[in-house]
């Protein structure tokens, strides 16, 4: 079980489909965390029943904007909001990863595992690494994301030095494509020993 996380824009994508492409059963935690709040899922049921039918849009669909505001700033309400949905996400995760051949290697794509503290669940902890300079640039370019809006959700993440410290791997991804795909060719293939400092605090 390989926990790949990084922040907003750093590449966590491009490397999970690299890893794909490699062999690598990939689970995405974005995705899981659009399917359990679908319309008609439970966890959809129980955010209106928490937080009114004020967050759906007009199509029964769940209106994250709305929610969003309900939430922003207000610490108890938005525990309330990840004691819906994180149990959901980790419990799809879990049963799509036990899916998966003995032998496979699972790599778990979350945005939010040293934020949550999930590092310790993983065997491998990989982070990318890509300077914020950089993200800004590629969202824009990639997402239409303005700066304000990109410098906001950088603002509200984990920094780099705090993903660092719970990292095995660090994949720095500043520069193209085809290097990233180089250092996850590397990984994948043992070439790229884990950070032996890391190592050392992740030992029992
Ligand atoms: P999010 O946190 O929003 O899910 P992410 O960490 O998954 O983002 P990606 O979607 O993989 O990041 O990358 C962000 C954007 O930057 C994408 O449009 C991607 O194609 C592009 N990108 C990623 N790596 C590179 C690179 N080395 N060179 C140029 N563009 C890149």
């Amino acid at each position: 079980m390989v926990g790949l996380t990084g922040g907003i824009g750093s590449g966590k994508s491009a490397v999970a489909a690299r890893l794909g492409q490699l062999g690598a059963v990939v689970i995405d935690s974005d995705r899981i965390a659009r399917e359990v709040v679908a319309p008609g899922s439970e966890g959809l049921a129980e955010i209106v029943a928490t937080f009114g039918p004020g967050v759906l849009a007009p199509d029964g669909s769940l209106d994250r904007p709305a929610l969003g505001a309900v939430v922003f700033g207000d610490e108890a309400a938005r525990r309330r909001l990840e004691a819906i949905t994180h149990p959901r996400v980790r419990a799809r995760s879990a049963e799509l990863a036990a899916a998966a051949p003995p032998d496979a290697i699972v790599v778990n794509d979350v945005p939010l595992l040293v934020e949550v503290g999930l590092a310790p669940t993983y065997h491998l902890v990989v982070v990318v690494q890509t300077a914020p300079e950089i993200r800004l640039a590629r969202l824009a370019r990639d997402r239409g994301m303005s700066r304000a809006e990109a410098e906001r959700r950088i603002a509200a993440q984990a920094d780099d030095a705090r993903r660092r410290a719970a990292a095995d791997v660090v994949l720095s991804n500043d520069a193209t494509l085809d290097d990233l795909h180089v250092a996850v060719d590397a990984l994948w293939h043992g070439r790229l020993v884990p950070y032996e400092e890391n190592l050392r605090h992740r030992q029992p």
